[in-house]
């Protein structure tokens, strides 16, 4: 077990030599999870073998079952944690303990918030786990050997954590990974058996390989974690906290998920399934280039970290598992693709996640809004990707009001059918802010008619609402949209008069308008601007415009309030005044309505004009 080969001494990399620093030096409170890191390590360094053998069975060898070992010795003031998993080669523990070229680390330092507690909990979230090991430890030995490599391949990395780590080969009679802590003089308490089995329990205890410590008696040894599949177990013998804590190990999230359902189901198709709903979005949540899914399992064995063909992408923010006999063990992605009961597990799950909304949404009104605050935008998705469960998702939504003035959207679309007046169409704004959809001119008409009208100003509630046209038979209607079926409109009676003034603007404003017309939506605002029905509006425009293309021109209807001494005053006015008031009656109108001006040095010009002759 000894006769060292070829000793080199490597320089840690930059990015992981600051981790080391903060790892020993500001994440020290809760220094208990480094123990959870090495053995959720060492467990899947167990998981990886048991995979790799699925293809070469001799890999497992004589030692078949999984182990992870934890020991210590008082004297020599040292830990061990030692597993049976697939092991390293030297080239790997180079790789894996001394450069941490992966992605997660630019972020992890990133996200750190200086708060020594969540720091900890990251700590594992961005895979720089194995440096925990600094914090109670001044030196770390790595022993290791391949499970495919021959005994004289083995490999001892050892470093004191400060700014290199010394490599060599050694011969090791057994595969896997033995990790030994020389214990910093104030981590002694490690040393401790009821401290090792009490950290074990709180972080292990569903981990699926069993841990053991030394036994009472000499060279015996004890297991101390269930090491059966949380999932597994009947329902009835789980507790909140059970599936709580099994959260955080599957997702290193510290805030507690809001909702879970698991189900077993045993038919067509088989398969164990726990979903959960985090209470806050993961740091990846909006990155483009992350993969969404639920850990794949088929019977407990781990075959994909990720498989997003479980659920639409739409449900992407949900966490969890499927377990299930019906796939083969070597499933590859391209199969999942075309899998019938991969098709059927996945419409099923969809349906749970659904349940598992509205069940929040009707029992729980608070926590369906911290979920609506963090994915409602996602979920909004599921409208156009997911057309059979449409009214569901649909009923899901949350939306700002003009009868409710809280800060966070939290009006159903069943919310307002039930003070809506029978059969008139659900009425709703679309605008860039809430603050510019209170205060919008199309509102007035609906707000002297005391008639509510739902106000969207998220960025993708345009596209949104191309594909919700329909609610419980209901129509959808944006109020900034076409003519108004309000019944008498505003003014109404004054219109044979108005002719003149309308075809007055019209000559004043051709060609920058399609129509001027009279309007039954005004009340105070002597103009707005109205859209034909379908076509794009200014978001939609934006995003056709942002990925390279020119929209369609989509010339807006100037609709004039004729009872506004502003608009009555075109009428009395002649040559350059009356251009200029006409307009400025427009650009104030296409203001309002969040658009561009085409030329806004002439619009202030003109304003100006105007302004100056009541100055004087
Ligand atoms: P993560 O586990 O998130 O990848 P860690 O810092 O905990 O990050 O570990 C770094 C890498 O070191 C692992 O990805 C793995 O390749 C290797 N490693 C650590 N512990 C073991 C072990 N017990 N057996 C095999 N490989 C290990
Ligand atoms: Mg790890």
């Amino acid at each position: 077990m000894t006769a060292a080969v070829a000793s080199e001494r490597f320089e840690f990399q930059t990015d992981a030599r600051q981790i080391l620093h903060l790892v020993i030096h500001s994440l020290y409170s809760d220094r208990a999870v480094f123990l959870r890191e090495l053995v959720a390590n060492a467990a899947d360094a167990w998981d990886r073998l048991r995979f790799a053998a699925l293809d070469r069975p001799e890999l497992l060898a004589a030692d078949a079952e999984p182990a992870i070992r934890i020991s210590y010795d008082r004297a020599a003031r040292t830990l061990t944690v030692s597993d049976n998993g697939i092991g390293m080669s030297r080239q790997e523990a180079i790789d894996n303990l001394g450069t941490i070229a992966r992605s997660g680390t630019g972020r992890f330092l990133r996200s750190l918030t200086g708060d020594r507690r969540r720091d900890a909990q990251l700590i594992g979230q961005f895979g720089v786990g194995f440096y925990s090991a600094f914090m109670v430890a001044d030196r770390v030995v790595v022993e290791s050997r391949r499970a495919d490599a021959p005994p004289e391949e083995g490999v001892r990395w050892a470093s004191e954590g400060r700014d290199a780590f010394t490599v060599e080969t050694i011969a090791r009679d057994e595969r896997g990974t033995r990790v030994t802590l020389h214990l910093r003089d104030d981590a002694l308490e490690f040393l401790d058996r009821e401290r090792l089995v009490a950290i074990v329990r709180r972080y292990a205890d569903h981990l699926g390989v069993p841990i053991y410590l030394p036994g009472r008696e000499a060279g015996s040894w004890e297991q101390v974690n269930d090491a059966t599949a949380l999932w597994l177990k009947p329902k009835g013998t789980l507790a909140d906290e059970d599936y709580k804590r099994f959260y955080r190990h599957l997702t290193r999230d510290p805030v507690d998920p809001l909702a879970w359902a698991h189900h077993r189901v045993e038919g067509k198709v088989e398969y164990t399934s726990l979903l959960y709903l985090p209470a806050s979005p993961r740091f990846d949540l909006y990155l483009r280039d992350r993969v969404p899914g639920l850990r794949l399992y088929v019977q407990r064995t781990l075959v994909m970290e990720r498989a997003e063909q479980f659920l639409p992408l739409y449900l992407r923010f949900v966490e969890g598992l499927v377990d299930t006999p019906d796939l083969p063990l070597n499933v590859s992605r391209e199969l999942l693709q075309d899998a019938q009961a991969v098709a059927a597990i996945r419409a099923a799950l969809t349906r749970r996640v659904l349940d598992l909304l509205e069940g929040l949404a009707s029992d729980r009104p608070d926590d369906y809004a911290v979920f609506w605050r963090h994915f409602g935008s996602v979920l909004k998705e599921g409208i156009a990707e997911d057309p059979a469960n449409r009214e569901r998702i649909a009923r899901l939504l949350r939306f700002h009001s003009t009868r409710d003035a809280a800060d966070a959207p939290r009006v159903s679309l069943d919310d307002y059918l039930a003070r809506a007046p029978a059969d008139a169409p659900i009425y709703y704004l679309l605008a860039d802010n809430l603050a510019a959809a209170r205060r919008s001119p199309y509102l007035e008409a609906f707000r002297s008619r005391d008639q509510e009208v739902l106000l969207l100003t998220d960025r993708i509630d345009e596209w949104l609402m191309a594909h919700l046209t329909e609610y419980r038979g209901r129509r959808l209607r944006n109020v900034a949209r076409g003519e108004l079926e309000l019944g008498e409109g505003v003014g109404e009676g004054a219109r044979a008069d108005v002719e003149p003034l309308l075809a007055t603007l019209r000559q004043l404003l051709a060609g920058r308008v399609a129509d001027v017309r009279a309007s039954s939506r005004l009340v105070d605002s002597p103009a707005c601007l109205v859209l034909e029905e379908g076509a794009l509006g200014a978001q939609l425009r934006r995003l056709v415009e942002a990925a390279g293309h020119t929209p369609p021109p989509s010339r807006p209807v100037l609709e004039v309030n004729p009872g506004h001494p502003l608009v009555a005053a075109v009428n009395r006015a002649a040559g350059a005044e009356r251009e200029d008031l006409a307009a400025v009656i427009l650009g104030q109108a296409q203001i309002a309505a969040g658009e561009p001006l085409e030329d806004p040095a002439e619009f202030v010009e003109r304003l100006n004009r105007l302004l100056l002759k009541v100055a004087f």
